[in-house]
């Protein structure tokens, strides 16, 4: 007898498809077969049964200079899990000269006792001096061996030198880098030109951000990590020329990782070209691109050399934040919201269109990116003895996307008006539901912090 059976549904895995019930015992799944008995059950007949989804690139209540994204821990879990999300991974970035440790327990006090679903968290090396690097191994003791470097943004970048440290300790040490990869020098001298030119709007910022300058920094990261023999992620891949990059730094037989982004696949840089103001709201780093690159990354994740579909959801409010750059595009806070509509688009997008199988969709969303942060098997599959955190989903749910109707903390989304056909509708946090029939009816303060591992 189970606590609660999910009983005639479609199980999907990233190894296949079976029609069976899902037997939940406490906050473990017990059992996948046929006919289970529980006290409770839930019939999901003509629904999918997925593995609760992780996004392993979120930032919550993020301080980009004087503004702070605008989901906190609350609300951006809250909106995450109504979206299929059970797990985040967001980010520490320590204050100059904090040690790392101390900037991970004031993180984690931030969003403990607030977090609705399980959540790690990226230490992000914004400096990579001795000191610095001495503490790589105490992070990763404390459960957080993944590392955020950055090869833009003043105070968070790292120059070449920098790198090669980072990426050397990390090797040394089991860590995992995830890479944000532009060139700095370029965006910042383009930038000044477009300004110097009076061409202060959104349309100017893709033009500062090319993808030529992006796949010159992936190249030179790949170059530096050829070096120093470290596996890594890169973070947001957004076009054609950066994913020759991956090509051949895999032929070379370099262990790399790429994530992409709902806003990739699905936008590009025509946005720009909205009215007025209106481009800023698809201010992000990289800019979505062309519909070649869009075809590129959607092939490549159907091939398999495009890993991961993260949201690296950043939300701020329109009316009031992204207003802050409204006479100097450059200041406009950087980031768009995402984390609630990350499966829906993509089963819609992908999944009818044929360009994802059902498979490969929870491959990208759930079970690999579990994989490649240490949370496997406990998270990102349906199997006997993992959490159970599991999303009843509507294949045939027709859903209007609108600001109004999202529960993330923002006066918009750059889906606005999007018809997704396929919704989650149920949704389960380690054997508790905390979304039925889209409603949430979990609490916050339930999730916890999940210690990622070296692999
Ligand atoms: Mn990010």
């Amino acid at each position: 007898m189970f606590d609660l059976v999910i009983a005639n549904g479609t199980v999907v895995t990233a190894e296949g498809i079976a029609h069976a019930d899902v037997g939940i015992r406490n906050d473990k799944i017990a059992a996948i077969g046929a006919r289970l008995v529980g006290l409770q059950t839930v019939d999901a007949s003509g629904m999918l049964v997925l593995p609760g989804a992780i996004d392993e690139h979120v930032h919550l209540q993020m301080p980009v200079g004087d503004v702070t994204s605008s989901d906190d821990f609350r609300s951006g879990t809250v909106a995450a899990a109504h979206g299929g999300t059970t797990t985040i991974i967001d980010f520490v970035e320590p204050e100059p000269g904090q040690p790392l440790l101390a900037a991970l327990e004031e993180r984690r006090a931030e969003a403990d006792g607030q977090v609705a679903i399980d959540y790690g968290l990226h230490m992000t090396l914004s400096r990579a001096d001795d000191e610095t690097l001495a503490q790589v191994p105490a992070c990763i003791n404390a459960g957080t061996a993944s590392f955020k470097l950055y090869m833009a943004y003043e105070g968070l970048r790292l120059d070449d030198g920098g790198l090669l440290r980072a990426l050397s300790t990390l090797r040394t040490h089991g860590g995992r880098p995830l890479v944000h990869a532009e060139n700095h020098h370029a965006i910042i001298y383009l930038a000044s030109l477009a300004l110097a030119e009076g061409r202060t709007g959104p349309e100017s910022h893709p033009l500062t951000r090319p993808a030529i300058m992006e796949a010159e920094a992936i190249h030179r990261l790949l170059s530096l990590a050829g070096v120093t023999g470290t596996p890594l992620i890169l973070a947001h891949l957004s076009c054609a020329l950066g994913l020759e990059e991956v090509r051949r730094a895999r032929a070379r037989g370099q262990t790399v990782w790429v994530e992409t982004c709902p806003q990739y696949l699905l936008l590009d840089e025509g946005e720009y070209q909205r009215p007025g103001f209106e481009g800023a709201k698809f201010v992000m780093a990289p800019p979505p691109r062309s519909a070649a690159d869009r075809a590129a990354l959607w092939a490549g994740l159907a091939a398999g050399e495009v890993d991961t579909i993260a949201t690296d959801h950043c939300p701020f409010f329109y009316e009031t934040q992204k207003t802050r750059g409204r006479h100097d595009f450059s200041k406009i806070p950087g980031g768009a919201p995402g984390i609630e509509t990350r499966l829906p688009l993509l089963y819609t997008h992908g999944v009818r269109t044929g360009r994802l199988s059902l498979e490969r969709w929870v491959e990208v969303c759930c079970t690999g990116p579990a994989r490649r942060f240490g949370l496997a098997p406990r998270k990102g599959t349906l199997a006997v003895g993992a959490d159970a955190d599991v999303i009843i989903f509507d294949p045939e749910r027709r859903v209007t996307l609108s600001a109004g109707g999202l529960h993330q903390n923002v006066d918009y989304t750059p889906y606005e008006g999007w018809e997704v056909h396929g919704y989650p509708i149920t949704v389960l946090s380690r054997g508790q539901v905390i979304v039925q029939d889209g409603e949430f009816v979990g609490e916050v303060g339930h999730g916890s912090f999940l210690e990622t591992v070296p692999l």
